[in-house]
């Protein structure tokens, strides 16, 4: 266990997981996440939740938020179903908070995301817009914002670039310009009450994103998806100091595993104990009501 504050009583929440199973690596990852892996060298080896608990409860870590995925209609791939992300946050109520995802390309996303809070009871929403195709700030999504507004429930949105499809021929189609985060921003304006979790350091517009939460008290960020030593060091300056009450722990399990992301966090920052105290688990307490 890396020795950083929360880590001895398990209270430090990572804001971003996946499945260690075929249900995300092999069947909503698809030829998309195959690229990933060859890029960076990784094989996509599965293993169980079971195991995954036991990994993270090892690292001092006490709670995990485990994102769905539905990018069916612009990947071709299957989604991982909102009611596995339910079955498996029952099997470990205390570890897991279960966030949905809703394809919105789907005639009935809307309906989706109210069967998901009120029958499901998760606790938010994933949107990945590379993946899954889409302009968030375009008006015809509105009615999808305006009813995750109305269940108050807060949206985990991905920003940045992605490795899904890296260095493919057309990057497997997908197009990087929809993790623009100027782009939540406007989802951000017109819906003050919906809170929001930009998911990932926004690479390449890290800078738009601080703009963003600095600006707009309902959006905020998530590390996931880089090894603190990688993160722009404009990030890790505001991280400690400005967005100090914005910015959250994540790893984008499985690709980041926790004992790496928060080896590299021991090693590359130099924050307080109590900013760290925040990143690690009091910002995404807060985030998440729990
Ligand atoms: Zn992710």
């Amino acid at each position: 266990m890396v020795d950083l504050p929360g880590a001895g009583e398990e209270r430090i929440v990572d804001t971003h997981a996946h499945q260690p199973t075929a249900a995300f690596l092999e069947d909503a990852g698809g030829q998309m996440m195959r690229d990933a892996a060859d890029r960076f060298g990784t094989d996509l080896e599965t293993w169980s939740y079971e195991e995954m608990v036991a990994e993270y409860r090892e690292q001092g870590i006490g709670r995990a938020v485990l994102l769905g995925w539905d990018a069916e209609t612009n990947t071709g791939n299957p989604p991982v179903p909102n009611d596995h992300v339910a079955e498996v946050r029952d099997e470990y109520p205390d570890f897991f908070v279960g966030f949905g995802s809703v394809d919105p390309h789907k005639v009935d996303c809307v309906g989706e995301a109210i069967r998901c809070v009120e029958d499901l009871d998760l606790s938010g929403f994933k949107f990945q817009q590379i993946a899954q195709g889409f302009d968030p700030s375009a008006p015809r999504h509105d009615h999808l914002w305006s009813t995750i507004e109305d269940l108050g429930v807060p949206i985990v949105f991905h920003g940045g670039n992605s490795t899904l499809g890296a260095c493919a021929p057309g990057g497997r189609g997908l197009k990087v310009k929809y993790g623009d985060p100027m782009l939540i921003d406007d989802v951000a304006a017109d819906h003050p009450e919906l809170q929001i979790l930009i998911a990932h350091p926004a690479f390449p517009w890290e800078r738009e994103q601080l703009a963003v939460c600095q600006q707009k008290g309902n959006v905020y960020m998530d590390l996931s998806g880089w090894l603190p030593r990688y993160v722009d060091e404009q990030v890790l300056h505001y991280a400690g100091t400005l967005l100090q009450d914005k910015v959250m722990f994540g790893t984008d399990y499985p690709m980041i595993r926790p004992e790496e992301w928060l080896s590299s966090f021991a090693e590359t920052v130099d924050y307080d104990e109590s900013v760290q105290r925040k990143i690690l688990f009091e910002n995404a307490e807060a985030f998440l009501g729990l």
